[in-house]
């Protein structure tokens, strides 16, 4: 990335309100068939053209053609069963109705790939894709069938590592792993969370990373975060591990949050994306707020591997909210850029 401090977006971004209903998560597809299918190629384009006004330098696809960041995926995979529900308590945060793993998991064709594809067709910026991380995902589901977090979570990072390699081959220049678990579960991250993520990335040319976060701005995450305390310290776990790692990029939330900024110490080296925009909040931050947030993060970051961002996908919000979102952080990085090239 040649751009001094790029700006992306960690992952969803609000859909039209004719493909599905907005400000939901989960939200049913208000299309069907060939319609659907021709919906969600032009909200990708929609969201293309919204990102790339508002100066996003590093594009994606607002995941606009999926229902959900982890279940969207798991659905293409073979021994999973949706209709055999239960109730599982995700991320010991809150309850949901969630599909078992019944026999060995696999995936027959690519998912996302030709999504990838069409992507590539529209832009020549720099594009970036998510996939939910292998332990992301195991705390979606129920177990009946491999009885091991440990070992569905290796399943899952091979899955994952075929869909990655199609993605590069896509163009596509930056795969990112969502891993809000990492955010909860320390000690399997240590033992064999962060072996099963460097796994998924196993072969890769193109540019890795990992989106560790406080969740969607949804009332379960707010309200968890009020029993956090004062300062957010659960990056302090698994940072050092992830400096040792061979993912390039760490993506994480800095904006309105209680993460004492002197954390990113502890990854210095590696490339970082600094959410500098509340996706929990419908208040627009300014370019001097988004300034603010990053001028903080060079302390502990050098500035070619700065990346400015949002804390979290966008999808829950109004969608001119995410907009104005979107141009205030290209704003407030084109405010420190020039502080930057003029030194
Ligand atoms: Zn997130």
């Amino acid at each position: 990335m040649k751009t001094l401090l790029p700006t992306s977006t960690a992952g969803s971004l609000p859909k039209p309100s004719w493909l599905a209903e907005p400000e939901t998560l989960w939200s049913p597809w208000k299309l069907s068939n060939r319609e659907l299918a021709e919906g969600k190629q032009d909200a990708l384009r929609l969201t293309l053209q919204e990102q790339q006004l508002a100066g996003v330098d590093i594009v994606s696809d607002g995941e606009q053609t999926r229902q959900h960041f982890v279940t969207t995926f798991i659905e293409h995979l073979n021994g999973v069963d949706f209709e055999h529900r239960k109730t599982v308590n995700i991320r010991n945060r809150y309850e949901a109705s969630v599909p078992t793993v019944v026999g060995p998991v696999s995936r027959s064709k690519s998912v996302f790939v030709e999504d990838a594809k069409f992507l590539r067709q529209q832009t020549s910026k720099p594009i970036k894709w998510a996939l939910p991380g292998p332990m992301t995902m195991i705390d979606t589901l129920y177990d009946d069938h491999y009885k091991s977090r440990e070992k569905l979570a290796w399943e899952f990072a091979s899955i994952l590592n075929e869909e990655a390699k199609e993605l590069e081959a896509a163009g596509v220049d930056i795969i990112q792993f969502d891993e809000p678990a990492f955010n909860v579960f320390f000690d399997d991250v240590n033992d064999w969370g962060i072996a099963a993520l460097e796994r998924a990335t196993e072969g890769l040319k193109c540019q890795t990373a990992v989106h560790i976060c406080y969740g969607y701005g949804i009332k379960a995450n707010t309200d968890w975060k009020k029993t956090l305390g004062v300062e957010w310290r659960q990056y302090e776990a698994v940072f050092p591990k992830l400096q040792q790692s061979s993912i390039d990029i760490i993506s994480l939330e800095c904006h309105n949050s209680h993460v004492p900024i002197e954390l990113l110490e502890l990854i210095r080296g590696k490339k970082v994306m600094v959410g500098a925009i509340d996706v929990a909040s419908h208040v627009i931050e300014t370019p001097e707020e988004v300034a603010d947030t990053l001028r903080k993060a060079l302390v502990h970051v050098d500035a070619e591997n700065l990346y400015p961002c949002t804390n979290c996908g966008m999808a829950p919000l109004p969608r001119h909210i995410a907009n104005a979102k979107l141009t205030a952080l290209n704003a407030g990085a084109a405010l420190v850029r020039n502080e930057l090239l003029s030194r």
